[in-house]
């Protein structure tokens, strides 16, 4: 690893000198005709009716909008519902969560007051956007009980919930889930489906894969077993493979990296000096037409101090990093989810799984370090093929240490990682920009 993070940062962030910026421009919206069309690049034509659904899960697809399944829906929601274990690899956006939340909604039996099924995934936003998916996709099943476990949240809270009903769905990160099974609240002796989005993260922690694995082995023997992800090594697959049926096993793959790339996201880079940072967003956020961006930076205070500096120049927006109350973090993610503010700075937290759909602008204020958690944040714009637009700030002087985090790599080494992972090639961002490319009217 070539990076460690640690607790109590004290970074700073360069102060903004106006002195030091050119003012971008963007052209008008001049091509209506490409603003409009959403250039889905993997919609499959067949429907979801072919599917052969509970009429009230097909009414609740038609409420949420859904016309056409996207290609990895076709591809495995058929073999998901029959019970196939499903290991998944499908680009960011194309709708990864309706496979598990359909299949199992499809097959689930609320007759019982049973925990049938457990989601677990690496993050407490995550796991409560999946409740919601859950909740629209049952709207016409009021019998499904479906509740989120997750850590920071009083534990007596869960255990008075569990008391007083039992969940057929549970979605949580494993920390908590594991607790409350541990302490027999929480009963796994009946679940037929195991579900783990987000998986390579999940496995790729010590901690989250042993609880993970911890929660499994309380679960019966004979069980549905699917898990998903945007990035998944070979090392990963085969480690996710072990909690998998050989027998009954789907494998959706993505054939290479390349194909990971996001056909309506326009990808830029800015060369520039730390103190220009602050700047150069400044300037582009006045300049680009958004409807939600996300600021990805490195640390909190870089995150609060940020802040300040938008705030200050008339641009309210939102933070979000792990040293928040539990509380606080899901009110700043639901604020941000309905379009209260515009912008959302935020450390690694929001870079993985979390779908706004408005979203149509992500800056790597700063850049991370592994081609994979780029490849997550900037699939936060463009979500469902619509069009979208990434800049990220390559900088000549990053320090590699900013309070207590470490690096041994440069954003120009990044870059080049990035670009060679993904056989994608990132370009130097414009003077000006047609504002038809990256935003879907
Ligand atoms: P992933 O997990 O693959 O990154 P999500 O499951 O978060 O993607 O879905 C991305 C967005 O696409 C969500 O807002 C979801 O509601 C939407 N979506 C998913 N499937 C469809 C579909 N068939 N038609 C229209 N929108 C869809
Ligand atoms: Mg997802």
């Amino acid at each position: 690893m070539s990076t460690k993070h640690k607790k109590n940062d004290d970074d700073e962030l360069a102060d903004f000198d106006e002195d030091l910026q050119t003012k971008p421009t963007t052209a008008s919206a001049g091509d209506k005709k490409a603003a409009n069309s959403k250039g889905y690049s993997s919609v499959n034509s067949s429907g979801f009716r072919d599917f052969v659904l509970k009429p009230e899960i097909l009414k609740a697809i038609v409420d949420c909008g859904f016309e056409h399944p996207s290609e990895v829906q076709h591809e495995c929601i058929p073999q998901a519902m029959i019970g196939s274990d499903v290991l998944c690899q499908a680009k960011s956006g194309m709708g990864k969560t309706a496979v598990f939340v359909i299949s199992v909604l499809q097959q689930l039996e609320t007759i019982e007051p049973k925990t049938m099924c457990v989601i677990l995934c690496h993050a407490r936003e995550l796991a409560y956007q999946i409740c919601q998916e859950f909740n629209r996709f049952s709207k016409y099943l009021p019998d499904v009980r479906v509740k989120s476990f997750i850590g920071g949240i009083n534990i007596k809270t869960h255990i008075e919930q569990l008391k007083s009903e039992t969940p057929h769905v549970v979605v949580g990160t494993p920390g908590r889930v594991l607790q409350l099974a541990k302490d027999g609240h929480l009963k796994l002796g009946n679940v037929k489906y195991f579900i783990v989005d987000e998986c390579d993260k999940v496995l790729e922690s010590e901690e989250m894969r042993s609880d993970m694995q911890e929660i499994f082995k309380k679960t019966p023997k004979t069980k549905q077993v699917m898990m998903f992800s945007a990035t998944l090594s070979t090392e990963m697959r085969l480690t996710a493979k072990k909690f998998m049926n050989p027998s009954s096993l789907m494998e959706v793959k993505v054939d290479s990296d390349s194909k990971l790339t996001l056909h309506g996201l326009q990808q830029y880079f800015i060369l520039l000096k730390e103190e220009e940072k602050n700047g150069k967003l400044l300037s582009w956020l006045d300049a680009l037409e958004f409807n939600q961006v996300v600021i990805f930076v490195r640390t909190k205070n870089r995150a609060e101090k940020l802040k300040d500096i938008l705030e200050k120049n008339g641009f309210p927006c939102l933070t979000m990093h792990s040293d928040m109350s539990q509380d606080e973090r899901l009110k700043q993610y639901q604020s941000f989810k309905n379009f209260e503010k515009r912008i959302m700075i935020s450390t690694d937290l929001l870079g993985r799984g979390i779908d706004i759909q408005r979203v149509n602008i992500v800056f790597n204020y700063d850049m991370p370090d592994e081609p994979d958690s780029y490849l997550h944040r900037v699939g936060r714009a463009g979500r469902f093929g619509t069009k979208g637009l990434a800049i990220s700030f390559i900088s000549s002087d990053m320090p590699s240490k900013i309070g207590s985090y470490e690096r041994t790599i440069n954003d120009q080494e990044v870059l080049e990682n990035i670009q060679k992972r993904f056989e994608v090639k990132i370009k130097e961002m414009p003077t000006q920009i047609d504002v038809g490319t990256y935003m879907t009217s």
